[in-house]
């Protein structure tokens, strides 16, 4: 297991924003999380570029984080009503937040999956006669119900916090059609109240093109769905698609344009096959993020790191559809670029767990265990413009907590295939306590 050094040891605690003594007529917490091997704060400002506080401690006090830093300090705020979570030698870290998602939706595609990982590409599935993509979705989720659109992602929705994820970032779009779309946000908001995982809504209308052409299509958008989509408050971002196929770089400036008119911020899924142009638009209108950007070039990561625009990437949907060009992280990081790692889960890429986006990140685009903890935290939490509220362990930040059953946090990137996560708070909350099912084994 790999510890900071005996003088480290001694900076890091000295800098962790606790009162060694409380005054007396401090409230107890609420709860305090003891027991843990490293508090990792997710601060990049920390000496070591992350925080990790050895044997450190967190105090909750209603929904926000009171206290964190050496366990002597934070045990002054436990009071007879303090609940008290062990973290058995684990460590604690920020609840994970998935930037981008696509969780409603009803059906799967796996067979377009495995026709993929049995030689074909795209052409070859036009050539073979097979509807994928968008439209297959299209075909099972035009007109569905909300609540049968909820029932269908709710089941995700439990998973992903059950692997940590406390915040997820969701997308309308399957169903190509102002009722589908209103009707995907709507079913995320249901998800959201039942199981108090954090939803932030994206609006996509422009996921697809439509078979008979855009221009009306693009035209009731922006006449009816984006301002109806603010009016109900169902989104924060409203996200175009720009690629050869899809929608084009004016396109897209027309509707983030409307978009921005009754508030939205702007998202693009963009150059991830061919580079289109999308990254510049998105640096003009500075956006909050580009998303996928397999194929950015050097001037592209320039102009959006000087537009403060993040860059989302997901390497495990670049490996669930044998992306002939990966993302390599290394030129990101590099380009001093706000780097932020999600799921993409979709139809077509069920993948839910942000710890082993963690994992191909390191294996498969050159992250560092570091970088990649950051990209599913308080960097994520940039590119969805929730920074100041989650993403980071830090006193007045929401308490959204995750206790993870290893002993250093590099372990989340190593131990592909597993869920490290014991212990889930949400908002001050446990959600979910796996330790209940595993009593723990004395050593
Ligand atoms: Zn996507």
């Amino acid at each position: 297991m790999s510890r900071v050094r005996h003088g480290e040891k001694k900076v890091l605690a000295r800098e962790t924003p606790v009162q060694d003594k409380p005054p007396t007529d401090t409230p107890p917490a609420d709860l305090v999380i003891l027991g843990a091997r490293q508090v990792v704060l997710c601060d990049p400002g920390k000496p070591d570029g992350i925080g990790v506080v050895e044997g450190g401690a967190v105090a909750v006090r209603g929904e926000l984080i009171a206290a964190v830093g050496p366990a002597f300090a934070i045990m002054a705020l436990i009071g007879a009503q303090t609940r008290i979570v062990d973290a058995r030698g684990g460590i604690v870290a920020p609840g994970l937040v998935d930037c981008h998602t696509h969780l409603i939706f009803e059906g799967d595609r796996s067979s377009e999956y495995f026709h993929r990982t049995q030689g074909l590409d795209d052409e070859g599935l036009v050539a073979a006669g097979l509807v994928w993509g968008v439209p297959a979705s299209r075909a099972i989720n035009a007109g569905l119900p909300v609540e049968r659109l909820a029932e269908a992602a709710l089941r995700r929705a439990r998973s992903m916090l059950a692997l940590g994820t406390t915040t997820i970032e969701t997308k309308s779009g399957y169903g190509l059609d102002h009722d589908s779309d209103l009707a995907s946000l709507e079913a995320a908001r249901l998800v959201e109240e039942v199981t108090g995982v954090e939803i932030v809504g994206t609006y996509l209308g422009a996921h697809a093109r439509p078979r008979d052409g855009a221009a009306r299509y693009l035209d009731q958008m922006i006449a009816d769905t984006i301002p109806a989509v603010a009016e109900r408050g169902l989104a924060e971002f409203c996200d175009v698609y720009v690629d050869p196929d899809v929608f084009t770089v004016e396109e897209c400036r027309r509707v983030l344009a409307a978009a921005a008119d009754v508030g939205l911020a702007a998202k693009l899924h963009t150059d991830a096959r061919v580079n289109v142009g999308g990254a510049r638009l998105a640096a003009e209108m500075k956006a909050a993020s580009v998303d996928h950007g397999n194929m950015l070039s050097d001037d592209d990561l320039r102009a959006l790191a000087d537009a403060g625009t993040s860059v989302a990437f997901f390497p495990g949907f670049d490996w669930a559809v044998g992306h002939p060009r990966p993302v390599n992280a290394r030129r990101f990081a590099c380009s001093g670029i706000n780097v932020a790692l999600a799921t993409d889960l979709c139809p077509v890429c069920w993948h839910l767990s942000q710890q082993m986006s963690m994992g191909f990140a390191c294996r498969l685009s050159g992250m560092s265990p570091e970088e990649a903890l950051l990209g599913v935290t308080l960097n994520a939490a940039k590119a969805i413009r929730r920074d100041a509220r989650i993403g980071s362990i830090t006193p007045g930040k929401q308490a959204d907590l995750v206790v993870f059953d290893v002993p250093d946090f590099r372990q989340l990137a190593f131990r592909f295939g597993s869920n490290a996560a014991a212990v889930v708070i949400k908002k001050g909350r446990v959600l979910v306590d796996a330790t209940r099912l595993n009593p723990r084994d004395e050593q």
